[in-house]
């Protein structure tokens, strides 16, 4: 017999910054007010917003990141990234960017040229995930997540779909590799929806209302929110009231300590140094 993990908190009313000219976004959660939601560190969500077209693509130029990873959802327009190792791509409409940092990364997050001539509405997600500390100093890796590869489910009678990007829903796998056991779930709700969603018992639970208004466990939530689940207990139920966009994030807690500065997040104090120093000499590359 499930049982509800119950609401433990709602965040509401987050202030809207830029990052960058390219990227306005509402920080759900950061690493900076305690390590809460461990393992996931940061949610930034950016959007729905309108850019004119413009002369050059806007974003954020060459910064590093060491020791954990970083989960990019675009759900409309089109982004391009360019990294220390030669890589570079663009992350279109329904794709993921899943980028392992690990011992480190110099890259830049920029709208893709043709968006930036075009215009348009951006909304993106970006999810940062941390990393054991056995594996904080693994070799960097990409995983293009492309919008066709990502499973979609039909829940609470076809009013509801689920995309599993990382993890599993109702044996549909997502295409994620991921280190540490995480659900990462893209819903989209229409008016009246309404499911019983099984969640891991033990795992951290978020539910981010991106758009429209939910009612969970008949409490009501409005876009946009970030709802915070009890470990404990194995459901939750999810009624919506009007059409809403959410998303769902599971993860087991890795349990260690975290020290971070801006884009590094570490285990102790001397590991930051350390990146800063690593950083600063060159040892995480550089853009050509
Ligand atoms: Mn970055």
């Amino acid at each position: 017999m499930p049982t509800k993990k119950a609401i433990r908190q709602i965040i509401a009313d987050i202030p809207q910054h830029w990052v960058g000219d390219g990227f306005p976004v509402r920080s759900l959660f950061s690493y900076s007010g305690g390590n809460r939601f461990d393992p996931f560190l940061l949610l930034d969500y950016a959007g729905p917003h309108r850019f004119e077209p413009a002369e050059a693509p806007r974003g954020v130029g060459e910064h590093p990141h060491r020791g954990f990873e970083t989960v990019t959802i675009v759900y409309q327009g089109e982004l391009e990234h360019r990294d220390s190792s030669g890589s570079r791509g663009s992350i279109g409409s329904g794709d993921v960017q899943w980028m392992t940092a690990a011992s480190g990364v110099v890259h830049e997050e920029f709208h893709s040229e043709r968006f930036a001539r075009d215009g348009g509405t951006l909304e993106m997600v970006q999810l940062w995930v941390n990393l054991p500390a056995r594996d904080k100093m693994s070799a960097p890796r990409y995983q293009s997540l492309l919008s066709a590869e990502i499973p979609s489910v039909a829940v609470a009678d076809g009013a509801a779909t689920v995309r599993v990007i990382a993890g599993d829903f109702q044996g549909a796998a997502g295409p994620a590799q991921t280190f540490t056991p995480i659900n990462v779930w893209d819903m989209q709700l229409a008016e009246a929806a309404d499911a019983e969603v099984e969640l891991p018992e033990g795992h951290t639970a978020l539910v981010i209302v991106q758009s429209g208004a939910v009612r969970l466990n008949d409490q009501a939530v409005q876009a946009v929110e970030l709802v915070e689940l009890e470990r404990a207990g194995t459901s939750v139920r999810m009624t919506a009231e009007a059409p809403a966009r959410v998303l769902v994030l599971t993860g087991e807690p890795i349990g260690e300590p975290v020290v971070g500065q801006g884009p590094f997040v570490m285990n102790t104090r001397e590991e930051i140094s350390r990146a800063i120093d690593d950083f600063r000499q060159g040892r995480m590359g550089r853009l050509d």
